[in-house]
């Protein structure tokens, strides 16, 4: 169990909506929640999760905390917004959802493998590398997330997509050993730590 989960449960013990409310993005709106499952009703994709959005708010103020937490429904949000402008009470559904699932990775809980929680992450350090997406190291990074066998069975796969990439010149091979820079790298890279530090301090506090 991460250090920081351990802490978050001995700070709110059975109080798992105040911890919503202090550490999830837009956690403060999960209370105006009135169950009337128009936003369960509304996402398209919600009879596939294990626990669509109403159902996500109703066992948030029950308290289970490690069943919404480890869940793997809010990663499954497409950020469609059909629950937030349907939600008689303007709750902002969506980000909510966002907000749960970056957090229980935060605090180690997000279940591994789960496919949008690892797209997130290669998409991130990909980012932050050089400022910028390196759309064709991420292409490959996302073949590869697999392993090495399912990879080449993608790659593969998807080779008619790629050389038409290439002959239009919308992917340029040489990305592969280096790739465009924003202009002011170090710059981005202080922006990104600044940003870091802020964040941990909000973490901090939250948790003294
Ligand atoms: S539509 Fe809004 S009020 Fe109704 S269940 Fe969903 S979040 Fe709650
Ligand atoms: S934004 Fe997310 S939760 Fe809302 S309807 Fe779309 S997929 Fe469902």
């Amino acid at each position: 169990m991460s250090e920081l989960n351990q802490q978050m449960i001995e700070q709110y013990r059975t109080r798992f909506l105040q911890e919503v409310e202090a550490n999830v993005e837009e956690g403060e709106w999960v209370k105006m929640c009135m169950q009337c499952g128009v936003c369960s009703g509304s996402c398209p994709l919600g009879k596939h999760w294990a626990h669509p959005p109403q159902e996500i708010f109703m066992m948030i103020r029950a308290g289970k905390r490690e069943e919404v937490l480890t869940s793997d429904s809010m990663w499954m949000c497409t950020s469609c917004y059909n629950c937030i402008v349907r939600c008689p009470r303007g709750l902002p559904i969506t980000h909510i959802m966002h907000g749960l699932a970056t957090y229980a990775k935060r605090l180690g809980l997000a279940p591994k493998n789960q496919p949008t929680a690892k797209f997130a992450q290669l998409f991130w350090d990909n980012l932050v590398k050089k400022g910028r997406v390196n759309e064709l190291k991420l292409g490959l990074s996302l073949y590869f997330m697999n392993g090495f066998g399912e990879g080449i069975k993608v790659a593969m796969k998807q080779q008619a997509i790629g050389l038409g990439m290439l002959r239009t010149k919308r992917m340029n091979p040489m990305e592969v050993v280096g790739g465009h820079a924003v202009k002011d790298l170090d710059g981005f890279h202080k922006m990104i730590r600044k940003a870091q530090e802020l964040e941990d301090a909000r973490i901090k506090q939250n948790a003294g």
